[in-house]
């Protein structure tokens, strides 16, 4: 992890964030790299999930929202941790991640009293100082609360959302009545929540602002099986990470929430979960949630949002089942995922379609005019041609360029030689192999082309 971490920094993909200040905790930055990663995954997921399906619809809602949704949702009253202050060492942390972490045992949805019942029970220590000294256990809600300037009293109380998925439901009605898509479809809709996240996490793994991809699949319960509906999604989710975003599947699992912890409106929740290096996490949750949201928002509205059946006239607050994806989380997966190191060298094995740069095109050297004419004709072809970023490099030896490319996970890096302004050929090293193959400038673009679609 430390490992990763530092290339992150040292490579442009994560730092800190507001650093110079000496940072906040738990929020970070997107760098020249990452940010290039952020929007290929981001747009992976946008065209797999909503372009090319014709039962789903896109959204984006507004971030800052009306204090009601998050009353009607539960939020206000139950979306909070347990959290305890070590008395010595004024360490503060989440109560049921210290005592999973202690006790190696899942104690999600557990009461107050029964967690504080197991840190005594087990003289559980604080993991900084090593002292058994605790505050008592108290809950603490995760909802960022922004004050509206320009109004007054109770209006002038929003909040950032604390998750995508409630613009859904408050917009159900907006889209039944501006589109002609019909159940059973979905919303989608990728972008940034916030909560209030005690824990310090590892790296984009738990942050105070992340970004989601959450779907809403709605829904007749009567016309259409949950259980078959529940296990298409489970099957779209594993094929998604395993297909598309190339995470070995021994890293991967499923997880039933127990009776315990699954919310009481919910009849079925799984996570899918990935092997990150501090353990298996949840990275993808799936939950069938009944009607309870869209019930909630209709009660605190006092809005109609059910739905009338076109053919049967038939009116009913339709089911959802919710994928919902980490979205900054999976760059964490992603890049550890990828990362590789050898007795040479270090490099991310990142799946070219999410590769921040696609190819980095080299003059062998950079002080002979002939050799950069042809780089920079081949260069600006690739740029016209490909989807993604194409970089130029003409610093240092090619080792060092290589070197710097295997770290950002470039798949493929094109030399032009001297050898290339008599034959017309360039060598193009493959990341993962190192293989170095001769190949016609003038079959370039289609050669990339084709191995950006099938790999
Ligand atoms: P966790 O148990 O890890 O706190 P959760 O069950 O509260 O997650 P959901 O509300 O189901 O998470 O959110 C869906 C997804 O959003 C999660 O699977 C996770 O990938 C991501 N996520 C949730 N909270 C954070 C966070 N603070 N930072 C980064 N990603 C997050």
């Amino acid at each position: 992890m430390e490992k990763l971490i530092a290339l992150c920094k040292r490579r442009g993909f994560i730092y800190p964030g507001s650093e110079i200040y000496g940072g906040v905790a738990n929020t970070y930055d997107y760098g020249p790299m990452g940010v290039e990663l952020l929007r290929n995954l981001q747009n992976l997921w946008w065209v797999n999930f909503v372009e090319k399906r014709e039962d789903m619809v896109g959204l984006d809602a507004s971030i800052i929202s009306h204090h009601k949704i998050w009353e009607a949702s539960g939020h206000v009253a139950t979306f909070a941790d347990a959290m305890i202050d070590c008395r010595n060492c004024r360490h503060r942390m989440r109560a049921d991640h210290l005592l999973e972490d202690s006790l190696n045992k899942n104690v999600e949805g557990m009461p107050l009293v029964e967690l504080e019942s197991l840190l005594n029970e087990n003289k559980v220590v604080c993991p900084v100082c090593g002292e058994f000294d605790w505050t008592p256990i108290r809950k603490f809600n995760q909802l960022f609360g922004v004050e509206l300037g320009l109004v007054q009293g109770d209006d002038a109380k929003a909040y950032l959302r604390g998750e995508t998925a409630q613009g859904m439901f408050v917009n159900f009605k907006n889209i039944i009545d501006s589109t002609r898509i019909r159940l059973p479809f979905g919303v989608a809709q990728l972008g940034k929540s916030f909560r209030n996240e005690i824990t310090p996490g590892n790296s984009v793994f738990r942050t105070l602002e992340f970004v989601q991809g959450e779907i809403e699949y709605f829904f007749d319960p009567e016309s259409t099986k949950w259980e078959k509906l529940f296990a298409d999604w489970q099957e779209e989710m594993w094929e998604f990470v395993v297909n598309k975003l190339k995470i070995s599947e021994n890293d991967l699992r499923w997880r039933e929430h127990t009776e315990k912890e699954r919310s009481f409106y919910s009849k079925k929740t799984v996570d899918l979960e990935y092997n990150f290096p501090f353990g298996f996490k949840e990275l993808w949750g799936l939950a069938y949630r009944t009607d309870y949201d869209l019930h909630q928002q209709q009660e605190y509205s006092r809005k109609d949002l059910s739905y009338i059946d076109p053919q049967t006239g038939k009116k009913f607050l339709p089911h959802v089942i919710e994928p919902a994806l980490g979205i900054t989380r999976s760059i964490l997966m992603i890049l550890s995922n990828a990362y590789t190191e050898d007795d040479k060298r270090v490099f991310l094995k990142i799946a070219p379609s999410l590769a921040p740069v696609k190819v980095a095109v080299f003059p062998l050297l950079h002080n002979k005019p002939e050799l950069i004419e042809t780089a920079r004709e081949v260069y600006n072809d690739l740029q016209n041609n490909i989807n993604g970023k194409i970089i130029w490099d003409d610093r240092g030896n090619i080792g060092k360029r290589y070197l710097a490319q295997d770290e950002i996970g470039t798949p493929w890096c094109i030399t032009v030689d001297f050898q290339s302004l008599e034959d017309g050929m360039v060598t193009v090293r493959n990341r993962d192999t190192t293989q170095q193959d001769r190949i016609k400038i003038e079959d370039l673009t289609s050669h990339f082309n084709r191995l950006l679609i099938t790999i």
